[in-house]
């Protein structure tokens, strides 16, 4: 990787994972397994930033996700422990539909200062639309924007046009859509999802799966302000998906946007 060209460049990663420490491994093999897919380190917060650092990332946006209620609070806890140790990361709070307090779970995310909720349907098996998941949405509309796992040919929690039931029942919630809104299923996504005034995209686990025409394709219909740079760590190293995204051969101005300009206007950072 050469230096110069990554240097020049403010660097938000907007989807990155990490774990506590001694499940970490045990984590990232599993995500391996539901993917099928290579891994490309281990999840823990220090293995993250030395691959960030390859390229030169100023922040990161990270989260975990609770695949039981009952892991909601510890992961919450976890999650802003990491924020104090590293500075460079904007945290995101974990919530489960089936947690039996919904309301205390958005009281401890704010009172921690995450900065939103990540939620993966497919990890945790509730339908993105469903009322059990409105019961969250409602709670953090207007208060705490939402990035949610998007697309998998092999469930259907997660189809793009869920993510755009979401948005027209909260309107004034805003969503960070992964992997380009649709992961595998990209055509459907840009259908579902393009022109949505509180819709925002991230590129991560996208760039690998479909040609540079098709990505520049995707991320100018929905609009380059739109789009976020990230890493999806640890699936791909951060020197893979900067590769991949210079691939694509965008203008300076909408890479600088996507990099980090994009992102403050979806979750401030100082
Ligand atoms: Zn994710």
């Amino acid at each position: 990787m050469e230096k110069e060209i990554c240097g020049k460049y403010e660097i938000i990663d907007a989807h990155a994972h990490i774990f506590p420490e001694k499940i970490a491994e045990n984590a990232t093999v599993s995500i391996g397994h539901f993917y099928d897919m290579p891994m490309s380190g281990c999840g823990i917060s220090e293995k993250l930033t030395e691959s960030g650092n390859k390229i030169g990332v100023n922040r990161y946006l990270v989260c975990s996700v609770a695949t039981t209620p009952h892991q909601v609070n510890s992961i919450n806890n976890f999650i802003a422990g990491e924020c104090e140790k590293h500075k460079c990361f904007i945290g995101l709070g974990a919530m489960h539909p089936d947690s039996e307090s919904l309301e205390s779970d958005v009281e401890q995310i704010l009172s921690l200062g995450l900065k939103g909720v990540k939620l993966h349907p497919d990890f945790q098996k509730f339908n993105a639309d469903s009322l059990e998941a409105f019961r969250i949405y409602e709670l953090i509309e207007g208060k705490l924007p939402l990035l949610i796992h998007c697309g998998d040919n092999r469930y259907d929690y997660s189809a793009p046009q869920r993510i755009a039931n979401i948005h027209k029942n909260f309107p004034n919630l805003k969503i960070q859509a992964a992997h380009l809104g649709g992961y595998q299923r990209w055509q459907e996504a840009l259908e579902c999802l393009r022109g949505l005034e509180n819709v925002w995209f991230d590129v991560s686990s996208s760039l690998a799966f479909i040609s540079p025409e098709t990505a520049v394709k995707m991320i100018h219909a929905y609009g380059a302000e739109k789009c976020f740079f990230g890493s999806d760590f640890p699936m791909w190293s951060h020197e893979e998906e900067f590769e991949r995204f210079m691939k694509l051969g965008l203008s300076e101005q909408e890479n600088k946007m996507i990099f980090a300009e994009n992102f403050k206007n979806f979750i401030p950072v100082d």
